[in-house]
């Protein structure tokens, strides 16, 4: 048995090897080992879960929202556990381990009350040429789901898509990140005390592979989250067997202030929205749009802010280390060419990336085609740009090929830039809050992915809509007969002149 390390395997050859170890970011300590699931493991597992989606579709919404509520409460009473795996597994603190958790409890509780409203018979008018008929829509359970989780948010992400397949009555596979496999099993076994009867959550380990088999199993939907390119590929894995996929990738958000916004908030957002989790935030802000007339005293407030943010291992620390050690060659990367083509670091730089770290940067006067502005940094780093005025911001933040969130920190004008930023969600005067509200659908555009998590839109992501027409009454003019009349015909060209012949 030969185990290897996330970071080697994530690129290299893993055939032949059957074990592999999640490492605490900061020390490279062992936290855990884990089998490489082979297509075979994952085959089994899809129909474990098949004949578990029988009995789970059975209990009903009322049946499941019970156990869904069971489960939140464990997952509650648990949360200090489940949060130093976290921290454990990815690095960061304690606190921010918290928030995650907290926010897919509050998700568990939301999808556990709202499952029956939104999915559940509905009535809708069968209009006047068929008002003989009662028609309705019930939403049903895909069946299995395949769920490819990232290491960033090891339990929100993927719990955005887990808890959502669940209430709609489906089973779920789960691939956690290779860095967080750790926490993807301790979520199944938590699920596992409240629902012993059957396997409705399994999760499978691995590196890509174990991804690509779960896309090639014969699930029903692949809710994948995680970067564009890795999304390509799943993409054209499930068009093999077209299997639908649900896409959330990464994102280049911005954030807007207007010259009358609340500069102390704004800044104060600006920093914690770029920098909390060392800027491993799909809904992160990467890039900072500002009124000229605010410009100077915004940025001065950004630098003094992000100056006190320390990067460390210790309890006190505001963010940990870089989870991934290939993406400090990225950030260093984007700083450099920043910094080479005419950008000024105002604090950090070069040097504040370094073997595990990477220490708060702000750049300014960064060109906006340079690699900071354009990709994904995902790393503790502000560039900041001087606007004219608030349409010149929108037309540069919508500049990329990614939309996924967004922010604007504005008065007169708040909601008409909030609208017309190219993003699947934006903040107002606050920032990432859409990820803590259940009822809003999470998802982008783009290069950010598409089809939703959260809310009503998320909970129909996992079911299919099945329409039932059934005649109440017979009809006075019976349509779908060969023994219509020529009168009928004529009464019905009459009608359809009457409803819908007018000019105007
Ligand atoms: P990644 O794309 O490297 O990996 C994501 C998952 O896909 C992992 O479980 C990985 O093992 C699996 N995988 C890799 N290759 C595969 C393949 N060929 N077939 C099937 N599965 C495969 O992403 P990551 O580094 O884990 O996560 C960071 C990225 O995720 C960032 O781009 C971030 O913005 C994005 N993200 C997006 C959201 C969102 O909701 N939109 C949330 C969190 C993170």
């Amino acid at each position: 048995m030969t185990t290897v390390h996330a970071e080697s395997a994530a690129t290299g050859d893993t055939a032949a090897r059957d074990t592999f170890d999640s490492l605490d970011p900061a020390t490279d300590e062992v936290v855990g080992t884990y089998p490489i699931n082979t297509a075979e493991d994952v085959t089994a597992a899809v129909e474990r879960a098949r004949t578990a989606a029988a009995w789970w579709a059975g209990l009903g919404f009322d049946g499941r929202a019970e156990r869904l509520r069971r489960w939140k409460g464990v997952l509650t009473r648990r949360s200090a556990q489940l949060a130093e795996l976290v921290h454990a597994e990815t690095g960061k603190p304690h606190g921010d381990a918290m928030l995650e958790i907290v926010l897919a409890i509050d998700h568990a509780a939301w999808v556990a009350r709202n499952a029956r409203k939104v999915l559940g018979r509905k009535r809708r008018s069968p209009g006047l040429l068929m008002a003989n008929h009662a028609a309705t829509v019930e939403f049903q359970p895909l069946g299995v789901v395949g769920v490819i989780g990232p290491w960033n948010y090891p339990v929100f992400t993927p719990m955005g898509s887990i808890l959502y397949a669940l209430a709609a009555g489906n089973t779920v596979v789960f691939k956690p990140s290779e860095y967080t496999p750790g926490v993807g099993a301790w979520l199944a076994e938590s699920l596992a005390e409240v629902v012993p009867e059957h396997p409705v959550l399994q999760v499978v380990t691995g590196f890509g592979e174990t991804g690509a088999a779960l896309c090639r199993s014969g699930v029903d939907k692949i809710a994948f989250t995680g970067s564009a390119a890795t999304g390509r590929k799943i993409m054209a894995a499930c068009a093999e067997t077209l299997t639908p996929v649900l896409i959330e990738a990464g994102g280049k958000d911005a954030l807007l202030v207007d010259q009358d916004a609340d500069l102390a908030a704004a800044a104060d957002a600006a920093v914690w929205g770029g920098m909390s989790n060392a800027g491993q935030t799909c809904v992160g802000v990467e890039r900072v749009y500002v009124h000229e007339k605010v410009y100077d005293e915004f940025v001065a407030k950004v630098v003094d802010i992000a100056g006190s943010v320390r990067a460390g291992d210790d309890p006190d620390a505001d963010i940990g280390p870089i989870t991934m050690p290939g993406q400090l060659a990225i950030i260093r990367r984007h700083i450099a060419d920043a910094l080479a083509r005419g950008g000024r670091a105002l604090l950090g730089g070069e040097d504040a990336v370094g073997e595990r770290f990477a220490r708060p940067t702000v750049l300014v006067d960064v060109p906006e085609d340079s690699a900071a502005v354009r990709e994904e940094t995902f790393g503790p780093t502000l560039t900041i740009a001087r606007v004219r005025d608030m349409d010149e911001a929108v037309d540069k933040a919508n500049a990329t090929r990614y939309g996924l969130g967004a922010t604007v920190f504005a008065k007169a004008r708040a909601m008409e830039l909030a609208s017309r930023l190219r993003s699947g969600m934006t903040a107002v005067n606050s920032v990432i809050s859409f990820a803590g509200i259940p009822s809003l659908p999470f998802g982008g555009m783009g290069d950010s992915g598409f089809g939703r998590i959260h809310g009503p839109e998320g909970l129909k992501e996992f079911a299919r809509p099945k329409a039932i027409a059934r005649q109440r009454l017979r009809a006075p003019l019976t349509l779908t007969t060969f023994s219509r009349t020529a009168k009928t015909d004529a009464t019905l060209a009459k009608l359809i002149t009457l409803l819908h012949g007018r000019r105007s």
